[in-house]
């Protein structure tokens, strides 16, 4: 008996392995014809300020519109490619993508806008990033200083020496660093002592029950305290009541990113969105 359950065991493991493998690939050959084809776009979601509502800055996040299957979440398609040459690729691509959209903001009037792009491991480990970045910045004549690279605890775990020692290269030039998801991943306090970075950002799953679960808030509460201890930025994301807006406020958080503000804009609907949301810097309160 114990035999025959170890051999289904070991058939459905295996089965589970072949789809992982063949969903990949096909991930992959997608990724190289949807790159040609145009299919990519981001969106990008502001940060504010919390106590003044001034605009800190954008989150980019990447948009795939599939021909069949619709709005691809990055969720879905991002991990899949994680260690593969086209994450890389496409992760170049979004990276570009982020200087024109930054010079657009400037000639907008945002002149002291930032740009916050996500940054996968792959692409992190990898050796050229640090000159692509730095020949962007001499093709669109722009400084450092309107880039955020976020980074997750996971991506950090990978090589750690190699990571502080480029980090620490980028931010000389101007760069920040912000770590993503903070306290979802693994030794946070380890890498909040060891890692040359800017910003944290609480990850939303924290912030969503934060006034309903008794220990998301004392986490959140304590992070705060603890990272504007260290002279660092916090930002809270999945912001997405009044409600949490005022406790995040009142407990001293920088930054909030969240639909309550709003959800990430197409690149299409950006100038407008600027528009009728932001006047001379600042989310334009609605007065009624
Ligand atoms: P992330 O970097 O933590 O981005 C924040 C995610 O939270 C985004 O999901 C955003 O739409 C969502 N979010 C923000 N505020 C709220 C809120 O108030 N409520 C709710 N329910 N959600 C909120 P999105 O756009 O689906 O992206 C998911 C993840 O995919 C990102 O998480 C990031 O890890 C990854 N990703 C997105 N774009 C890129 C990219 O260009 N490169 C890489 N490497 N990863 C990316
Ligand atoms: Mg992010
Ligand atoms: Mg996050
Ligand atoms: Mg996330």
């Amino acid at each position: 008996e114990a035999k025959g359950d170890g051999g289904a065991k070991y058939h459905i493991y295996h089965e589970e392995m072949y789809k992982k493998v063949a969903l990949r690939v096909m991930m992959e050959s997608e990724v190289r014809q949807a790159l040609a084809k145009n299919q990519f776009s981001l969106s990008l979601q502001p940060q504010l300020e919390a106590k003044t509502k001034k605009l800190y800055g954008f989150e980019a996040l990447l948009r795939w519109q599939h021909p069949e299957r619709g709005m691809v979440s990055p969720e879905d398609f991002i991990p899949l490619l994680e260690n593969s040459q086209y994450m890389v690729e496409l992760g170049y691509w979004v990276i570009r993508r982020c200087f024109e959209l930054c010079q657009t903001f400037i000639d907008k009037g945002l002149t002291d806008v930032r740009i916050a792009i996500n940054l996968s491991a792959g692409q992190f480990a990898d050796p050229h990033l640090t000159d692509y970045l730095i020949d962007l910045l001499a093709e669109f004549s722009l400084e450092a200083n309107h880039f955020e690279l976020e980074l997750t605890e996971q991506t950090l775990v990978k090589n750690i020496d190699s990571a502080i020692e480029m980090m620490n290269g980028l931010r000389d030039i101007g760069f920040s660093f912000a770590i993503d998801d903070f306290g979802t991943g693994y030794s946070s306090l380890a890498y909040l002592k060891k890692m040359p970075v800017d910003v944290i950002k609480i990850d939303k799953s924290f912030v969503f029950g934060m006034l309903e679960n008794r220990a998301d808030y004392q986490i959140i509460m304590s992070t705060i305290a603890m990272v504007k201890k260290l002279g660092l930025l916090v930002i809270a994301e999945g912001v997405e009541t009044s409600a949490q807006l005022r406790s995040l406020t009142e407990n001293d958080c920088d930054i909030i990113q969240g639909y309550y503000f709003s959800k990430p804009i197409p690149e299409t609907k950006l100038m407008e969105f600027i528009d009728t949301k932001i006047v001379n810097g600042y989310w334009k309160v609605s007065v009624l």
